[in-house]
């Protein structure tokens, strides 16, 4: 029996609803099974900055850091104050979207089953902006050999332990940005040789974009820059049903931090109709991070936890009982509460 201790970020907007649904659903796996963990609460955010002048208090951060795994709601306003800081700290250099079609969600495209495996410490997400003057901006768009390697290894390496249509298509716009995405494709080719089993292609953004939507069952793994794959994600997502259950993990060698996609979504905070389904998938995509970090007899019990997360999911979608965002009729805390006892684990 191992216990993890799990840092949870609870955030701002409808971050505290859905970490609490998070927490209830970590407490009954905690209770009833052999995996165990301790639930650190860890302020941050635009709350954080009210109650402790900062962002991202040190205490928080020391909390972050004595943590195995950290589990994070949206920030608001001050969301850079937060995740960037942490991405950089930790060399979270792998984004992990998936975007996959579940029952009984209204969507053009029942049968999705994509990830887009974005770089996440470099482009233009450094923030290096300089005024010239009062009426003109140079921003900097960071691309190097080293981050370009390292993320399109994780791109081909999650293709392989995918176990569906293996191919992996490289999302960059080099006609435009010859040098810095010029790099990034070549690079991404290279590494494709060492893969000869997994199909490669490559595609501007704009088609990506377009493809997306006109023929999304198609894609499988999508390797791309930060923002293209910030923005692709979000789309990904909306193809499948909405951003109410979509999940993401920010992967480096030896920590992780999982949470929702979607940012704080301010109009419909404090309402009780959060989905928190993206939520319990960022758990499921959790527990099989740490089954990788588990090469003992636990890491089948973690794979088989994030399964039954999943199914519980599909089970109840497909009886119809799902939140408002995803055309059903039930409140946050209600879904949670049904969610969390029909998991059997
Ligand atoms: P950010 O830029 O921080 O990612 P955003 O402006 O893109 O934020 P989000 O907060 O991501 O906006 O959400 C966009 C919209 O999607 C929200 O306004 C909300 O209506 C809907 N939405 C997002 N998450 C959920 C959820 N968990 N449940 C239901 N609806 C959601």
């Amino acid at each position: 029996m191992t216990r993890y201790i799990i840092s949870l970020i609870n955030g701002d907007g409808i971050g505290p609803d859905i970490a609490s649904s998070g927490k209830n659903l970590l407490e009954k796996i905690s209770d009833t099974s052999q995996i165990k963990f301790d639930i650190t609460d860890v302020d941050a955010g635009d709350n954080a900055l009210i109650k402790h002048n900062k962002a991202l208090p040190e205490f928080s951060f020391d909390s972050i850091k004595k943590s195995d795994v950290c589990l994070k709601a949206p920030v608001g306003e001050h969301a850079a104050d937060v995740i960037l800081v942490l991405r950089r700290y930790f060399k979270l250099y792998a984004n992990v979207r998936p975007a996959k079609s579940y029952p009984n969600i209204k969507s053009l495209h029942p049968s999705v089953d994509l990830v887009i495996i974005r770089e996440n410490t470099e482009d233009v997400y450094l923030g290096w902006e300089f005024p010239i003057g009062e009426d003109a901006v140079i921003g900097i768009r960071l691309t190097t050999a080293e981050a370009s390697k390292k993320i399109a290894e994780y791109a081909f390496e999650e293709a392989l332990r995918r176990d569906n249509k293996k191919n992996v298509v490289c999302v960059h716009k080099s006609n435009v940005m010859r040098i810095g995405d010029g790099m990034f494709s070549k690079i991404s080719k290279d590494t494709s040789r060492k893969y000869p089993r997994i199909e490669f292609s490559e595609s501007y953004v704009d088609a990506c974009a377009m493809n997306l939507i006109r023929n999304p069952e198609k894609f499988d793994v999508i390797l791309t820059t930060n923002l293209f794959g910030d923005i692709l994600s979000d789309e990904a997502a909306q193809v499948v049903g909405g951003l109410g259950l979509a999940p993401a993990g920010n992967i480096g060698k030896n920590f992780a931090i999982f949470e929702p996609v979607h940012g704080a979504a301010f109009d419909i905070a404090n309402k009780n109709i959060a989905n928190p389904s993206s939520m319990f998938l960022s758990i499921k995509m959790m527990l099989e991070w740490l089954a990788e970090q588990n090469k003992n007899n636990e890491r089948n019990n973690l794979i088989d936890l994030g399964k039954k997360i999943e199914d519980t999911l599909i089970s109840l979608l497909e009886e119809n009982i799902k939140t408002i965002d995803i055309g059903g009729n039930m409140h946050t805390e209600e879904f949670t509460k049904t969610f969390v006892s029909r998991l059997i684990v």
